[in-house]
């Protein structure tokens, strides 16, 4: 086989973008990229002298960002998805076997529904661009976002199944540190594919129970409007800002139970997962600067308030204490924070004790907690602090302190967030790869 494309991998935490270039005439695709990593796949791009001329996703994302609609507002460059996928942003659909020209090559699509019903694995070359069909040593949950088990048995075990075993294997993730594979390592060693039998495929498949990704829904719903943009702002600007004339009005999207604890003055609370329902209390003749512990809620908040002129607090309310900063603090409340700490002790305690009384399967019990507190460290996003705050003890917001409430002025609207500048787009970049 002739070989066009050359293949740079960019991981993200446990994500992985792809980009596809042809060498020959800079023309380049990227694969599922990442909204908080825009900056950095420009600078790639400009670094290597490349065109951008195509995004693709290989299905709709739950877990992250998708920084598709950014990229094509920056560089023009088409953004492809499944047929079957729900998305405002998407230029152009893929069916089973379509081929999208990239330079002097083809890259071809491979619909392969399980892990969603958009999913589309990509074949380019030697390559193979499985998304979260097909990972490394497993394959993806099937749980949510018209998940099917028995599809991606199909998927593996049929559609799959006539490709060639020494195509190198990209996945959309990897939660172990590997990179790569081939279709036949996958086929040797990967349990799912050893399991042959459908009706023991699809019950491996669906006893499996496991928490959504934190903030799925809000996820879902921003990378199917598109994600844009959101402007960030920093301590001094807002304490600048909040001094001034014109004043913004300050969003925080945390859960009553960490608003109640500690918060910035004055700002109102609008909890991330109550934005969908009460975008309407925003005004729209005034900025917006949103609010959360360190940004990460903040901005998926200005990715669902996309109409809105929104801007994000950088580093957070912890940025925001760190650099001494007024805050109103409650009292009696006990903090989501320590919540969590107690509550993971505890699980970590009893499952110790009870795997010496009981059974050593118990010791799976802090395992679990502990893998949970790496991941929350890792993403700053902690599943164990979102069913917490779902809780009566966490939700009641009568008890505020200071001015800020729940209560958000009237309606208005805005233009959208303006895009970051390119020299500041530069700096980040530089850090980035100094650290
Ligand atoms: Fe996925």
């Amino acid at each position: 086989m002739t070989t066009t494309f050359s293949v740079h991998q960019m991981r993200a935490e446990n994500c992985f973008a792809y980009l596809i270039v042809d060498p020959g005439t800079r023309d380049a695709a990227l694969v599922d990229p990442r909204a908080d990593r825009v900056v950095e796949y420009l600078h790639e791009l400009e670094d290597r002298e490349l065109r951008l001329r195509l995004v693709i996703e290989t299905h709709t994302h739950a877990d992250h960002l998708s920084g598709a609609a950014e990229l094509r507002a920056r560089t023009g460059a088409e953004i492809a998805m499944s047929a079957r996928a729900t998305s405002d942003v998407a230029t152009r659909r893929l069916r089973d076997g379509d081929r999208v020209t990239l330079g002097r090559g083809t890259i071809e699509a491979l619909e392969s529904p399980g892990h969603t019903d958009d999913s589309l694995s990509l074949r380019a070359d030697g390559t193979l661009f499985t998304g979260d069909a097909l990972l490394i040593g497993g394959a993806g949950r099937t749980d949510f976002q018209n998940g099917s088990a028995e599809a991606l048995y199909e998927t593996l075990h049929k559609r799959l199944a006539g490709l060639p075993g020494d195509l190198t294997l990209y996945p959309a993730h990897d939660y172990a540190g590997r990179t790569h594979s081939t279709l036949a390592q996958e086929r040797a060693t990967n349990p799912l594919l050893r399991l042959t039998q459908r009706d023991q495929f699809v019950a491996a498949l669906q006893t499996v129970e496991q928490p959504k990704p934190p903030n799925m829904d809000a996820i879902v719903s921003a990378n199917v409007r598109g994600v844009r943009p959101s402007s960030r702002v920093t301590v001094g600007e807002l304490a600048d800002a909040l001094a001034g004339p014109a004043a913004p009005l300050v969003i925080d999207v945390r859960l009553p139970a960490e608003y109640r604890a500690v918060h910035l003055e004055p700002s109102v609370l609008i909890p991330l997962d109550e934005i969908p329902r009460r975008h309407t209390e925003l005004p729209h003749d005034r900025e917006l600067v949103l609010v959360c512990r360190t940004g990460a809620r903040a901005r998926l908040a200005a990715a669902q308030l996309g109409e809105y002129p929104t801007r994000v607090l950088e580093g957070g309310l912890v940025a925001w204490q760190e650099a001494g900063r007024p805050v109103i603090e409650g009292k009696a409340h006990m903090s989501l924070e320590r919540q969590v700490r107690v509550v993971a002790g505890t699980l970590a305690c009893v499952g110790g004790v009870l795997a010496v009384a009981v059974s050593p399967w118990f010791g799976l019990l802090p395992a679990f907690v502990g893998a949970g507190l790496v991941y929350a460290g890792i993403t700053d996003r902690c599943g164990m602090a979102m069913v917490l705050g779902k809780l009566p003890y966490n939700r009641r917001s009568d008890d505020t302190a200071g001015a800020g409430t729940c209560a958000a002025p009237v309606p208005a609207a805005t233009c959208a967030a303006s895009v970051v500048n390119v020299g500041a787009d530069r700096k980040e970049h530089d850090e980035r790869r100094r650290s």
